[in-house]
Protein backbone atom coordinates (compact mmCIF):
# COMPACT_ATOMS: atom_id res chain seq x y z
CA UNK A 1 0.00 0.00 0.00
CA UNK A 2 1.15 3.49 -1.05
CA UNK A 3 0.65 6.29 2.00
CA UNK A 4 -1.75 8.31 1.67
CA UNK A 5 -2.59 11.72 3.52
CA UNK A 6 -5.35 11.68 5.99
CA UNK A 7 -8.83 13.60 6.26
CA UNK A 8 -7.88 15.41 8.91
CA UNK A 9 -4.42 15.94 7.36
CA UNK A 10 -6.73 17.61 4.46
CA UNK A 11 -8.97 19.09 6.47
CA UNK A 12 -6.51 21.37 8.52
CA UNK A 13 -4.28 22.30 5.17
CA UNK A 14 -7.99 23.86 3.95
CA UNK A 15 -8.66 24.90 6.89
CA UNK A 16 -5.43 26.87 7.33
CA UNK A 17 -4.45 28.07 3.20
CA UNK A 18 -8.58 28.13 2.60
CA UNK A 19 -10.14 26.44 -0.45
CA UNK A 20 -9.70 25.20 -3.58
CA UNK A 21 -6.42 24.27 -2.84
CA UNK A 22 -4.04 21.96 -4.80
CA UNK A 23 -2.21 19.45 -2.08
CA UNK A 24 0.51 16.89 -2.44
CA UNK A 25 2.15 14.69 -0.55
CA UNK A 26 6.14 14.07 -1.10
CA UNK A 27 6.32 10.78 0.10
CA UNK A 28 3.86 9.65 -1.85
CA UNK A 29 5.82 10.72 -4.85
CA UNK A 30 8.87 9.07 -3.28
CA UNK A 31 6.76 5.79 -3.07
CA UNK A 32 6.44 5.92 -6.59
CA UNK A 33 9.96 6.62 -7.84
CA UNK A 34 11.30 4.17 -5.33
CA UNK A 35 9.53 1.75 -7.14
CA UNK A 36 10.15 2.54 -10.49
CA UNK A 37 14.06 2.29 -9.81
CA UNK A 38 13.33 -1.09 -7.54
CA UNK A 39 11.34 -2.79 -10.76
CA UNK A 40 14.32 -1.62 -12.91
CA UNK A 41 17.37 -2.57 -11.55
CA UNK A 42 18.14 -5.32 -13.66
CA UNK A 43 19.69 -2.98 -16.35
CA UNK A 44 20.91 0.67 -15.99
CA UNK A 45 17.74 2.30 -16.24
CA UNK A 46 17.14 6.59 -15.93
CA UNK A 47 14.16 8.01 -15.45
CA UNK A 48 13.24 11.56 -16.51
CA UNK A 49 10.74 13.36 -14.38
CA UNK A 50 7.71 14.66 -17.51
CA UNK A 51 7.40 17.96 -16.07
CA UNK A 52 4.80 18.71 -17.78
CA UNK A 53 2.25 17.05 -14.96
CA UNK A 54 3.26 19.38 -12.34
CA UNK A 55 6.01 21.94 -13.06
CA UNK A 56 5.84 23.55 -9.34
CA UNK A 57 9.34 24.00 -8.95
CA UNK A 58 9.33 23.11 -5.41
CA UNK A 59 7.84 19.52 -6.74
CA UNK A 60 10.61 19.53 -9.41
CA UNK A 61 13.78 19.88 -6.37
CA UNK A 62 12.29 17.27 -4.47
CA UNK A 63 12.12 14.83 -7.60
CA UNK A 64 15.52 16.26 -8.36
CA UNK A 65 16.79 15.00 -4.47
CA UNK A 66 15.15 11.59 -5.05
CA UNK A 67 17.37 11.39 -8.13
CA UNK A 68 15.46 11.90 -11.41
CA UNK A 69 16.16 13.63 -14.44
CA UNK A 70 13.58 15.79 -16.43
CA UNK A 71 11.45 15.73 -19.53
CA UNK A 72 10.83 19.29 -20.99
CA UNK A 73 8.51 20.43 -23.56
CA UNK A 74 9.26 23.80 -24.01
CA UNK A 75 12.12 26.21 -23.48
CA UNK A 76 10.50 27.40 -20.11
CA UNK A 77 10.11 23.96 -18.68
CA UNK A 78 13.69 23.74 -19.36
CA UNK A 79 14.71 26.82 -17.59
CA UNK A 80 12.57 25.89 -14.85
CA UNK A 81 14.20 22.96 -14.27
CA UNK A 82 17.54 24.57 -14.53
CA UNK A 83 16.62 26.89 -11.53
CA UNK A 84 15.47 23.74 -10.01
CA UNK A 85 18.98 22.74 -9.98
CA UNK A 86 19.14 19.83 -12.25
CA UNK A 87 21.93 19.19 -14.91
CA UNK A 88 22.07 20.51 -18.42
CA UNK A 89 22.95 16.97 -19.16
CA UNK A 90 19.94 16.00 -16.87
CA UNK A 91 17.15 17.22 -19.44
CA UNK A 92 15.92 16.30 -22.29
CA UNK A 93 13.94 18.56 -24.29
CA UNK A 94 11.24 17.02 -26.05
CA UNK A 95 9.56 20.02 -28.10
CA UNK A 96 7.07 19.37 -30.87
CA UNK A 97 6.40 21.96 -33.40
CA UNK A 98 8.48 24.64 -32.24
CA UNK A 99 10.58 26.78 -34.19
CA UNK A 100 14.13 26.09 -34.30
CA UNK A 101 15.13 28.97 -32.63
CA UNK A 102 13.47 27.48 -29.63
CA UNK A 103 15.69 24.26 -30.22
CA UNK A 104 18.94 26.81 -30.75
CA UNK A 105 17.54 28.05 -27.02
CA UNK A 106 17.71 24.54 -25.61
CA UNK A 107 21.33 24.01 -27.57
CA UNK A 108 22.63 27.16 -25.78
CA UNK A 109 21.49 25.90 -22.65
CA UNK A 110 23.54 22.79 -23.02
CA UNK A 111 20.40 20.76 -22.77
CA UNK A 112 20.02 17.26 -24.69
CA UNK A 113 18.16 17.69 -27.86
CA UNK A 114 14.90 15.27 -29.20
CA UNK A 115 13.66 15.83 -32.43
CA UNK A 116 10.60 14.69 -33.64
CA UNK A 117 10.42 15.64 -37.32
CA UNK A 118 12.29 14.84 -40.97
CA UNK A 119 12.56 18.96 -41.25
CA UNK A 120 13.24 20.29 -37.87
CA UNK A 121 16.38 17.15 -38.15
CA UNK A 122 17.07 18.32 -41.63
CA UNK A 123 17.94 21.83 -40.46
CA UNK A 124 19.84 20.70 -36.87
CA UNK A 125 21.89 18.63 -38.76
CA UNK A 126 22.57 21.70 -41.39
CA UNK A 127 23.11 23.81 -38.63
CA UNK A 128 25.44 21.55 -36.04
CA UNK A 129 26.38 18.68 -38.25
CA UNK A 130 28.03 16.39 -35.69
CA UNK A 131 29.03 19.09 -33.22
CA UNK A 132 25.71 18.33 -31.01
CA UNK A 133 24.22 15.06 -30.15
CA UNK A 134 20.66 14.28 -30.86
CA UNK A 135 18.37 11.84 -30.00
CA UNK A 136 15.08 11.12 -32.23
CA UNK A 137 11.45 10.65 -31.70
CA UNK A 138 10.30 7.98 -33.74
CA UNK A 139 6.64 6.93 -33.71
CA UNK A 140 6.64 3.00 -33.66
CA UNK A 141 2.56 3.71 -35.07
CA UNK A 142 1.56 1.45 -31.64
CA UNK A 143 -1.82 1.95 -30.56
CA UNK A 144 -1.72 2.45 -26.83
CA UNK A 145 -3.85 3.42 -24.57
CA UNK A 146 -7.57 3.01 -24.17
CA UNK A 147 -8.59 6.68 -25.30
CA UNK A 148 -7.74 7.95 -28.58
CA UNK A 149 -7.62 11.59 -27.25
CA UNK A 150 -4.27 10.50 -25.04
CA UNK A 151 -2.69 8.62 -27.40
CA UNK A 152 0.41 9.52 -29.60
CA UNK A 153 1.45 6.89 -31.38
CA UNK A 154 -1.47 6.27 -33.64
CA UNK A 155 -1.07 7.02 -37.57
CA UNK A 156 -2.82 10.26 -37.44
CA UNK A 157 -0.70 11.82 -34.86
CA UNK A 158 1.77 14.75 -35.31
CA UNK A 159 3.87 12.98 -32.82
CA UNK A 160 7.38 11.90 -33.78
CA UNK A 161 8.68 10.47 -37.62
CA UNK A 162 6.93 7.75 -38.95
CA UNK A 163 9.03 4.50 -38.37
CA UNK A 164 8.18 3.78 -42.23
CA UNK A 165 10.66 7.07 -42.61
CA UNK A 166 13.67 5.61 -41.50
CA UNK A 167 15.55 5.74 -44.54
CA UNK A 168 14.94 9.00 -45.19
CA UNK A 169 16.00 9.84 -41.34
CA UNK A 170 19.26 7.76 -42.49
CA UNK A 171 19.95 9.87 -45.62
CA UNK A 172 19.39 13.03 -42.78
CA UNK A 173 21.92 11.81 -40.83
CA UNK A 174 24.49 10.39 -43.12
CA UNK A 175 24.45 13.73 -45.51
CA UNK A 176 24.71 16.03 -42.33
CA UNK A 177 27.13 13.68 -40.06
CA UNK A 178 24.87 14.16 -37.66
CA UNK A 179 25.76 12.63 -33.72
CA UNK A 180 22.66 10.02 -32.83
CA UNK A 181 22.70 8.85 -29.79
CA UNK A 182 19.54 8.03 -28.72
CA UNK A 183 15.93 7.26 -30.31
CA UNK A 184 12.75 7.43 -28.02
CA UNK A 185 9.26 6.91 -28.60
CA UNK A 186 6.36 7.96 -26.59
CA UNK A 187 2.87 6.72 -27.41
CA UNK A 188 0.30 7.72 -25.18
CA UNK A 189 -0.81 7.76 -21.57
CA UNK A 190 -2.64 5.11 -19.66
CA UNK A 191 -1.04 2.31 -21.23
CA UNK A 192 -1.79 -1.05 -19.24
CA UNK A 193 -0.51 -3.84 -21.36
CA UNK A 194 2.86 -3.98 -20.87
CA UNK A 195 3.46 -5.42 -24.36
CA UNK A 196 3.13 -2.12 -26.04
CA UNK A 197 6.59 -1.02 -24.28
CA UNK A 198 8.14 -4.58 -25.13
CA UNK A 199 7.13 -4.17 -28.96
CA UNK A 200 8.37 -0.66 -28.97
CA UNK A 201 11.20 -1.57 -27.54
CA UNK A 202 11.84 -4.40 -30.27
CA UNK A 203 11.50 -1.52 -33.19
CA UNK A 204 13.91 0.27 -31.56
CA UNK A 205 16.36 -2.21 -31.36
CA UNK A 206 15.98 -2.88 -35.26
CA UNK A 207 16.42 0.97 -35.69
CA UNK A 208 19.33 1.29 -33.59
CA UNK A 209 21.28 -1.00 -35.73
CA UNK A 210 21.74 2.35 -38.00
CA UNK A 211 23.31 4.58 -35.33
CA UNK A 212 26.90 3.73 -34.26
CA UNK A 213 26.83 6.13 -31.48
CA UNK A 214 23.65 5.59 -29.59
CA UNK A 215 23.74 5.43 -26.06
CA UNK A 216 20.27 5.09 -24.80
CA UNK A 217 16.91 3.89 -25.97
CA UNK A 218 14.21 6.41 -24.09
CA UNK A 219 10.77 4.57 -23.91
CA UNK A 220 8.85 7.44 -23.37
CA UNK A 221 6.06 6.82 -20.58
CA UNK A 222 2.39 6.21 -20.60
CA UNK A 223 2.92 4.14 -17.13
CA UNK A 224 -1.42 3.71 -15.91
CA UNK A 225 -2.47 4.20 -12.14
CA UNK A 226 -5.72 3.43 -10.93
CA UNK A 227 -7.94 6.27 -10.72
CA UNK A 228 -10.69 4.06 -9.46
CA UNK A 229 -10.84 1.93 -6.57
CA UNK A 230 -10.61 -1.42 -8.45
CA UNK A 231 -8.26 -0.20 -11.26
CA UNK A 232 -5.16 -2.20 -12.03
CA UNK A 233 -1.92 -0.30 -13.00
CA UNK A 234 0.87 -0.38 -15.09
CA UNK A 235 2.64 -3.55 -13.73
CA UNK A 236 6.19 -1.88 -13.41
CA UNK A 237 7.73 -5.30 -11.96
CA UNK A 238 6.95 -7.15 -14.64
CA UNK A 239 7.68 -5.24 -17.48
CA UNK A 240 11.22 -3.98 -15.47
CA UNK A 241 12.08 -8.08 -15.64
CA UNK A 242 10.75 -8.29 -19.47
CA UNK A 243 12.94 -5.04 -20.27
CA UNK A 244 16.31 -6.16 -18.51
CA UNK A 245 15.57 -9.48 -20.28
CA UNK A 246 15.18 -8.32 -23.89
CA UNK A 247 18.12 -5.69 -23.55
CA UNK A 248 20.61 -8.14 -22.04
CA UNK A 249 19.67 -10.45 -25.00
CA UNK A 250 20.34 -7.54 -27.47
CA UNK A 251 23.60 -6.43 -25.88
CA UNK A 252 24.53 -9.81 -26.14
CA UNK A 253 24.22 -10.23 -29.63
CA UNK A 254 25.31 -7.02 -31.11
CA UNK A 255 27.85 -6.83 -28.85
CA UNK A 256 26.82 -3.28 -28.15
CA UNK A 257 25.46 -1.25 -24.88
CA UNK A 258 22.92 0.85 -24.40
CA UNK A 259 21.03 2.41 -21.47
CA UNK A 260 16.64 2.27 -21.04
CA UNK A 261 15.33 5.62 -20.71
CA UNK A 262 11.60 6.57 -18.90
CA UNK A 263 9.49 9.15 -19.05
CA UNK A 264 7.10 8.84 -16.08
CA UNK A 265 4.67 12.08 -15.70
CA UNK A 266 1.55 10.87 -14.39
CA UNK A 267 2.95 7.85 -12.56
CA UNK A 268 5.35 9.93 -10.38
CA UNK A 269 2.48 12.56 -9.17
CA UNK A 270 -0.81 11.49 -9.77
CA UNK A 271 -1.94 10.29 -6.65
CA UNK A 272 0.40 12.45 -4.78
CA UNK A 273 -2.14 14.76 -5.67
CA UNK A 274 -5.56 16.09 -4.04
CA UNK A 275 -7.51 18.70 -5.04
CA UNK A 276 -9.76 19.86 -1.92
CA UNK A 277 -12.96 22.25 -2.96
CA UNK A 278 -15.90 23.49 -0.66
CA UNK A 279 -19.48 23.13 -1.26
CA UNK A 280 -21.21 26.50 -2.17
CA UNK A 281 -25.22 24.91 -2.54
CA UNK A 282 -27.15 22.08 -2.80
CA UNK A 283 -29.57 22.58 -5.76
CA UNK A 284 -32.28 20.29 -6.71
CA UNK A 285 -33.96 20.15 -10.02
CA UNK A 286 -35.65 17.92 -11.56
CA UNK A 287 -32.75 15.72 -13.13
CA UNK A 288 -30.31 15.29 -10.34
CA UNK A 289 -29.37 16.73 -6.93
CA UNK A 290 -26.48 18.99 -7.53
CA UNK A 291 -23.58 19.66 -5.23
CA UNK A 292 -21.92 23.06 -6.46
CA UNK A 293 -18.76 23.27 -5.42
CA UNK A 294 -15.74 26.44 -5.28
CA UNK A 295 -14.09 25.13 -8.10
CA UNK A 296 -14.90 24.39 -12.04
CA UNK A 297 -13.19 22.89 -15.19
CA UNK A 298 -11.03 26.11 -14.91
CA UNK A 299 -9.25 23.92 -12.15
CA UNK A 300 -9.70 20.31 -13.14
CA UNK A 301 -10.21 20.16 -16.43
CA UNK A 302 -9.65 16.47 -16.88
CA UNK A 303 -13.33 15.13 -16.54
CA UNK A 304 -14.52 17.37 -19.08
CA UNK A 305 -11.21 17.61 -21.39
CA UNK A 306 -10.87 13.59 -21.50
CA UNK A 307 -13.88 12.26 -19.78
CA UNK A 308 -11.88 11.01 -16.84
CA UNK A 309 -12.75 9.50 -13.91
CA UNK A 310 -11.49 11.63 -10.45
CA UNK A 311 -12.31 9.91 -7.19
CA UNK A 312 -14.33 12.50 -5.44
CA UNK A 313 -15.02 12.20 -1.75
CA UNK A 314 -16.60 13.90 1.56
CA UNK A 315 -14.09 14.46 4.05
CA UNK A 316 -16.47 16.41 6.18
CA UNK A 317 -18.65 13.55 6.55
CA UNK A 318 -16.80 10.32 5.79
CA UNK A 319 -19.28 8.46 8.10
CA UNK A 320 -22.59 9.47 6.69
CA UNK A 321 -25.22 7.81 4.67
CA UNK A 322 -24.44 7.33 0.78
CA UNK A 323 -26.63 9.83 -1.58
CA UNK A 324 -26.41 10.62 -5.50
CA UNK A 325 -25.13 13.84 -6.19
CA UNK A 326 -23.91 15.24 -9.39
CA UNK A 327 -20.91 17.27 -8.88
CA UNK A 328 -20.37 20.62 -10.89
CA UNK A 329 -18.17 23.76 -10.66
CA UNK A 330 -19.33 27.34 -10.18
CA UNK A 331 -17.76 28.92 -13.95
CA UNK A 332 -20.28 29.80 -16.76
CA UNK A 333 -20.03 26.65 -18.86
CA UNK A 334 -21.40 23.14 -17.77
CA UNK A 335 -18.25 22.00 -15.78
CA UNK A 336 -19.32 18.53 -14.56
CA UNK A 337 -17.15 16.90 -12.77
CA UNK A 338 -19.13 13.92 -11.77
CA UNK A 339 -22.46 12.90 -12.72
CA UNK A 340 -24.78 10.74 -10.40
CA UNK A 341 -22.24 10.19 -8.17
CA UNK A 342 -22.62 8.10 -4.58
CA UNK A 343 -21.37 10.69 -2.08
CA UNK A 344 -21.44 10.63 1.31
CA UNK A 345 -24.47 12.61 2.58
CA UNK A 346 -23.18 16.28 1.15
CA UNK A 347 -24.05 19.89 3.00
CA UNK A 348 -23.06 23.43 2.23
CA UNK A 349 -19.52 23.90 3.58
CA UNK A 350 -18.32 20.38 3.70
CA UNK A 351 -15.03 19.95 1.81
CA UNK A 352 -15.18 17.85 -1.24
CA UNK A 353 -11.81 16.07 -2.39
CA UNK A 354 -10.41 15.09 -5.99
CA UNK A 355 -8.17 12.31 -6.07
CA UNK A 356 -5.58 11.64 -8.66
CA UNK A 357 -5.20 15.25 -8.87
CA UNK A 358 -1.69 15.51 -8.98
CA UNK A 359 -0.92 14.99 -13.04
CA UNK A 360 -2.32 17.83 -15.29
CA UNK A 361 -4.45 19.33 -12.53
CA UNK A 362 -2.94 22.68 -11.28
CA UNK A 363 -0.78 22.39 -14.34
CA UNK A 364 -3.62 22.65 -17.12
CA UNK A 365 -5.56 25.58 -15.05
CA UNK A 366 -6.89 28.77 -16.53
CA UNK A 367 -8.38 32.37 -15.13
CA UNK A 368 -11.31 31.65 -17.25
CA UNK A 369 -14.40 33.56 -15.74
CA UNK A 370 -11.89 35.38 -14.29
CA UNK A 371 -11.27 33.33 -11.12
CA UNK A 372 -8.06 32.71 -9.13
CA UNK A 373 -5.48 29.94 -9.89
CA UNK A 374 -5.34 27.64 -6.22
CA UNK A 375 -3.23 28.06 -4.25
CA UNK A 376 -0.34 25.15 -4.06
CA UNK A 377 0.51 23.01 -0.72
CA UNK A 378 3.38 20.45 -0.48
CA UNK A 379 3.37 18.10 2.57
CA UNK A 380 6.99 16.80 3.17
CA UNK A 381 7.32 14.06 6.26
CA UNK A 382 4.13 15.17 7.45
CA UNK A 383 4.82 19.33 7.71
CA UNK A 384 2.55 21.28 5.01
CA UNK A 385 4.47 24.29 3.13
CA UNK A 386 2.92 26.55 0.89
CA UNK A 387 4.27 25.96 -2.41
CA UNK A 388 2.58 28.53 -4.64
CA UNK A 389 -0.08 31.25 -2.87
CA UNK A 390 -3.65 31.31 -3.98
CA UNK A 391 -3.40 34.07 -7.10
CA UNK A 392 -4.97 37.71 -6.53
CA UNK A 393 -6.75 39.90 -8.41
CA UNK A 394 -3.16 42.25 -9.03
CA UNK A 395 -1.69 38.88 -10.59
CA UNK A 396 -5.16 38.43 -12.97
CA UNK A 397 -4.10 42.33 -13.93
CA UNK A 398 -0.30 41.91 -14.15
CA UNK A 399 0.38 42.06 -17.43
CA UNK A 400 -3.20 44.27 -18.70
CA UNK A 401 -2.25 47.69 -20.03
CA UNK A 402 -4.55 49.86 -17.40
C1 LIG B 1 3.49 13.94 -21.48
C2 LIG B 1 4.71 13.22 -21.79
C3 LIG B 1 5.19 12.23 -20.92
C4 LIG B 1 4.47 11.82 -19.65
O1 LIG B 1 3.30 11.12 -19.86
P1 LIG B 1 2.49 10.55 -18.62
O2 LIG B 1 1.32 9.86 -19.19
O3 LIG B 1 2.12 11.71 -17.75
O4 LIG B 1 3.38 9.63 -17.87
C5 LIG B 1 6.38 11.62 -21.25
N1 LIG B 1 7.06 11.94 -22.36
C6 LIG B 1 6.63 12.90 -23.23
C7 LIG B 1 7.43 13.22 -24.42
C8 LIG B 1 5.44 13.56 -22.97
O5 LIG B 1 5.00 14.48 -23.82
Amino acid sequence: MLPSLTNQQLTDIANEYGTPVYVYDAGQIAARYHKLTDAFKGHPTRFFYACKALTNVNVLKYIKRLGASLDCVSINEVKIGLLAGFGAKDILFTPNCVDFGEIMEGVELGVRINIDSIAMLERFGNHYGSSYPVCIRINPHIVAGGNYKISTGHIDSKFGISIHQLRHIERVVKTTGLHVEGLHMHTGSEIKDIDVFLQGLDIMFGVAAQFDELEFIDLGSGFKVPYKEDELETDVYALGARVAEATARYEHETKRKVEIWFEPGKYLVSEAGYLVTRVNLIKHTTATVFAGINSGFNQLIRPMFYDSYHRITNISNPDGPNRIYTVVGNICETDTFAWDRVLNEVKEGDYLVFHNAGAYGFEMSSSFNSRLRPAEVMVEDGVPKLIRRRQTLEDLLNGQVL
